[in-house]
């Protein structure tokens, strides 16, 4: 039987993960699909992530075109990006937007691509999408980069790809975002954290690969593709491990309050 508090209680927990580990500052969302009803999804209101903490924190939207429902008022004007992504992707129930200073850089450097350099970052992929928000603005919309329509939300969802073996499924499994972040998607909200979370790592550690092969004249080997497929696979049955100690983390550091008790862990 589905638990919809686990659900929920998960959502809070992984806002002040990603919080914790500087995924999200006071800006960027978590979003998961509801278990007992695939037309909605539950992101936090307009909150920072760190003091998200009960129910009345959290808001649910029709996945269709982010209308709230169930007495729910307002929200996160760049909701958008989380219900077209749901709402093109069966198979994904779990969205982050991030504007890490990590990515970031990688989102404006046309010549240096992010690529996986190290096997926690295989999910990556090859030939990771740049959004480019101005490819579908119109004359006379503000460019303030926020996804805050349907049509600017579908387009980056389209951005990630269909998956031909799996049309349910995206291709890829984040897609930057020129001048402004990145998403990360997932199957779980704790898939979608550790996504999240070793895109980070993984530019952090190419952008000093980049720097050091820079001043030593050497050059940077990234991983090739059967590293990259096979090192998704191993990530993918690992997740349970990093999500763990997250949970704990965040519990024991005494910045955050989950009024839902502790997620599941296993
Ligand atoms: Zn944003």
């Amino acid at each position: 039987m589905v638990n919809l508090t686990a659900t929920l209680s998960s959502l809070i927990t992984a806002n002040h993960i990603l919080h914790y580990h500087s995924i999200l500052d006071s800006m960027g969302h978590i979003s998961v699909r509801n278990p007992k009803n695939n037309s909605t999804y539950f992101i936090a209101l307009q909150l920072g992530p760190a003091v998200v903490s009960g129910l009345e924190d959290i808001g649910e939207y029709l996945i269709e075109d982010s209308s709230p429902v169930n007495g729910t008022q307002g929200g996160y004007a760049e909701r958008y990006i989380h219900s077209e992504i749901l709402k093109k992707y069966p198979d994904i129930n779990a969205v982050v937007h991030s504007h890490s200073e990590d990515i970031l850089p990688y989102t404006v450097l046309g010549s240096v691509p992010l690529k996986p350099v190290y096997h926690m970052g295989g999910f990556l992929g090859d030939g990771i999408p740049n959004f480019d928000i101005e490819s579908v603005y119109n004359d006379g919309d503000a460019r303030d980069f926020l996804v805050n329509t349907i049509p600017l939300g579908a387009a980056l969802a389209d951005k990630l790809g269909v998956n031909a073996s799996q049309p349910t499924s995206p291709l890829h499994t984040i897609a930057l975002q020129r001048g402004h972040g990145f998403v990360a998607v997932g199957t779980s909200i704790e898939q979608v954290v550790d996504y999240a979370y070793y895109a980070a790592s993984n530019a952090r550690v190419q952008t000093k690969a980049l720097l050091l092969s820079g001043a030593t004249g050497g050059s940077v080997q990234y991983l090739n593709k059967q590293e990259m497929f096979d090192s998704k696979n191993m990530n993918s049955w690992i997740v349970f491990k990093p999500w763990k100690q997250w949970v704990r983390e965040v519990e024991r550091s005494g910045q955050y309050e989950n009024r839902l008790g502790t997620p599941p862990m296993t």
